[in-house]
């Protein structure tokens, strides 16, 4: 039977992505929306988390689709009411406050699933399977879109806890340590406009105990076309991810992917651990973008108009 589940915060990602995957799945059954002002046709609707929570005991899950900030205090109440958590990228605010919800859903024995979509793309399993045994030598992120684009009107992003450039950076990094060794931050350069609290553009130095360095470039101030790769040189050649994870080639020579099925991954894999009583919160992406901000140097750059 399909687990009921409600989506929280009705903004572009849960229109884009969580409600049309939800709709194909046979694992789920959309029960219920919450949202200030959004809303969703032919289903119970509620302006207020807590108030679903108590009035529909009938719904086991939730999936959490705000922005970091407000996730962390609506993540506590579900998993206190004894519901299975779903959780939007990136996880939350601060790595710690992650770190408390994995407890707290241990305590009430729920899953809590930290979502990471673009380890869903479809070359990326391909990508992991082909590094296996081989050296890596270097690698180079260029992480480059336009702002005005895809975030519309979101003033969440710009200010403390909304990650600024590191929104789409840290779906990068969550490709990058899910098919390579362990990295760390080793240098950063934050490019900050005066108006805002958060990065337009990022570059970090990572190396790896395992011998390699990475160089990743992320700006947000990119018109035209727009770039998500990862560039791995390895002794046996050179591996490229690139349209975020979506096709791969090596040395040139392109590999066969599979279907774009990112969210529909995501709630197959939630079902997954549901069956399986398991949770999957992976910090490492998140882990790295707090290093950054630790360790980063702060440039100004000019103010950000929409
Ligand atoms: P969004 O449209 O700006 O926000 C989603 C909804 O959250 C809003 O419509 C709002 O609905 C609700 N909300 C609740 N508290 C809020 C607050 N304090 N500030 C702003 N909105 C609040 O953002 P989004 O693009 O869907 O992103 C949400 C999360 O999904 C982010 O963590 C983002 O990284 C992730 N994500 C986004 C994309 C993308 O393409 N946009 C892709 C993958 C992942 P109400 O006003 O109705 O409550």
């Amino acid at each position: 039977m399909a687990t009921k589940i409600a989506v929280v915060g009705i903004g572009k990602i849960a229109r884009d992505q969580h409600l049309p995957s939800i709709g194909r799945s046979a694992e789920f059954e959309l029960a219920a929306a919450v949202s200030r002002h959004g809303r969703v046709e032919g289903i119970d609707n509620y302006t207020n988390l807590e108030t679903m929570l108590r009035e529909r005991p009938d719904i086991p899950a939730v999936a959490l689709c705000v922005p970091p900030v407000p996730r962390y205090e609506m993540a506590v109440a579900a998993l206190k009411a004894g519901r299975h958590v779903l959780l939007e990228k990136p996880p939350g605010t601060t790595v710690g406050e992650v770190e408390a919800l994995i407890e707290l859903a241990r305590r009430q024995n729920v899953t809590l699933f930290a979502t990471w979509h673009s380890r869903f793309a479809p070359c990326v399993e391909p990508a992991r399977t082909w590094l296996e045994g081989k050296q890596i030598r270097h690698v180079e992120i260029v992480w480059k879109e336009d702002v005005r684009r895809w975030h519309p009107g979101q003033d969440w992003i710009w200010e403390a806890g909304g990650f600024g450039v590191f929104d789409p950076g840290i779906n990068a990094l969550s490709i990058l340590t899910a098919i390579v060794p362990p990295v760390f931050v080793t240098a950063a350069t934050l490019e900050t406009p005066e108006n805002c609290q958060t990065p337009i553009a990022a570059k970090l130095a990572m190396r790896s105990l395992a011998g390699f360095d990475v160089a990743a470039d992320f700006d947000w101030r990119q018109e035209g076309p727009q770039t998500w790769e990862i560039r791995i040189e390895t002794d046996q050649g050179l591996l490229v991810l690139a349209d975020g994870g979506s096709r791969m080639s090596v040395d040139g020579g392109e590999h066969p992917g599979g279907l774009e099925a990112e969210y529909d991954g995501i709630y197959h894999r939630f079902a997954a651990l549901l069956k399986a009583g398991e949770g999957d919160v992976d910090l490492a992406p998140h882990k790295l973008v707090a290093d950054a901000f630790l360790l980063g140097r702060k440039v100004d750059v000019g103010p950000f108009h929409e």
